[in-house]
């Protein structure tokens, strides 16, 4: 399968720019899309890579910025509620049960929108992301499961001018979520929702093959794949049938260059500035995760409380000595046997962390393996772009000299 090009920048002031103005965040750049439109001239303010803003975004969304004597804060952003949830009736083919669908499905058909910003797929590759405004159910399920690559997304914000729409649902991850915020205020609209979903480890359609190369039986027939909390990578094939690969067997040697620099430098792993976040890594297998950001955010999930069963999160076990142990051996590449890989997969799977210690788990290891990759590559963005809650959280570790 041969990956698509990245569509040319669409927006006429976009395409003025120089090549080597065009993305000024440049390797570290995530193609959000903002750069693809017109508000590429708020680029420097806004862009995730150029300026770091949580804290200041965090308080003109949810009204506050995370309180830093809370570890909770630091972890899981600004919240005023957690739990567990799965559709009653799961939608087939989503990327777990379906509840981001359900919840734009709801908005658009009540009203509360007039269209949904998604990212549905190209008809020649099921990974290939395909950012629309989505005006019907129909649309909004053409966009359920993850496209797993940097998908730019905010590059259809022009047409919402154009098109006069004035209640917009926007579906997306952390970093087209911070540029979006930024811009919020200059889009016209009357009013706005986010609906966010946690992300880590994102490639580029070019490094998604390598991924699934390196590490799956038959690379191309999978249509999904998830890390999931059982520390294996669950790959479901288009036969219907599951493939486990334990995390520890992971090539890492070979994919220690996969995934984008953008990701390897990035400190929004659970999207601190959408309304309500779903994701599955603080809840128990099987479960979706549900954060509700504010009060708009517990609008939105209560448009589906009759289609999904809930219970509170838990948390279990003890995180710190595991992830002390990955630092240096994923920073050294080790790559275990499988028969090894697959012994300590089953041992940490009954005794390791789990529910919102899992998240803790998944956020600890990223972030020390990202604070090391800004202070080795971009080691004058560190100060500025690391967010406090993240110094704070990286600094429980014991992390290599250089
Ligand atoms: P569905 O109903 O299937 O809907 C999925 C939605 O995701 C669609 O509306 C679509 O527009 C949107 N989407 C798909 N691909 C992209 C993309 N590339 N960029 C932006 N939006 C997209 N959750 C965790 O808890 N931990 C993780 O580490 C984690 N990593 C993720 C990495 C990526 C790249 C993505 C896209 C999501 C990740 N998630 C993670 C979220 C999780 O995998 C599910 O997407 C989420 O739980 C929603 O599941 P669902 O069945 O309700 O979604
Ligand atoms: Fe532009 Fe987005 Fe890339 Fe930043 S991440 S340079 S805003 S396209």
């Amino acid at each position: 399968m041969t990956p698509a090009a990245p569509d040319f920048p669409k927006h006429k002031k976009a395409r003025a720019l120089k090549p080597s103005s065009r993305r000024p965040a440049k390797e570290l750049c995530s193609e959000c899309g903002l750069c693809d439109t017109y508000y590429v001239h708020y680029v420097k303010e806004a862009c995730a890579f150029l300026n770091q803003q949580i804290p200041e975004l965090e308080a003109q969304t949810h009204g506050r910025s995370r309180d830093l004597d809370s570890p909770d804060d630091w972890y899981f952003g600004v919240h005023q509620e957690m739990m567990a949830a799965r559709k009653q009736d799961p939608i087939p083919g989503a990327q777990w049960t379906g509840i981001v669908s359900a919840i734009a499905i709801e908005m658009l058909n009540r009203g509360l929108v007039e269209g949904v910003v998604c990212v549905q797929n190209t008809e020649a590759d099921r990974f290939q992301p395909k950012p629309v405004i989505a005006r019907t159910p129909e649309d909004i399920l053409a966009a359920r499961v993850n496209k797993p690559t940097l998908s730019p997304n905010l590059s259809v914000l022009e047409q919402i001018e154009q098109s006069g729409l004035k209640r917009l649902l926007v579906i997306g991850v952390g970093c087209q979520i911070q540029a979006l915020r930024s811009v919020e205020k200059d889009l016209g609209l009357e009013k706005l929702y986010v609906l966010g979903t946690p992300c880590v480890d994102n490639v580029t359609r070019a490094g998604l093959q390598k991924f699934l190369e390196t590490t799956s039986r038959s690379p191309d027939t999978v249509v999904h794949y998830e890390f999931m909390q059982d520390f294996r990578v669950h790959f479901k094939h288009s036969d219907g049938s599951t493939e486990l690969v334990p995390f520890f067997g992971l090539k890492t040697n070979q994919l220690k260059d996969v995934f984008a620099p953008s990701c390897m430098s990035c400190f929004d792993y659970v999207n601190s500035l959408a309304d309500l976040v779903v994701g599955y890594m603080g809840a128990p297998f099987g479960w979706q995760w549900i954060v509700v950001r504010n009060p708009q955010g517990r609008k939105m999930l209560d448009l589906v409380l009759d289609q999904i069963e809930t219970q509170p999160v838990m948390s279990e076990g003890d995180r710190r000595q595991a992830v002390q142990q990955s630092i240096p051996a994923y920073d050294q590449g080790v790559t275990l046997p499988m028969w090894a890989a697959k012994l300590m997969g089953v041992v940490i799977e009954r005794i390791g962390p789990k529910g919102l210690e899992y998240a803790r788990f998944s956020i600890d290891s990223h972030f020390t393996r990202n604070y090391l990759y800004t202070r080795r590559n971009h080691p004058e963005k560190l100060e500025a772009h690391v967010p406090e809650f993240a110094k704070r959280i990286v600094s429980q570790y014991k992390l290599p000299e250089v």
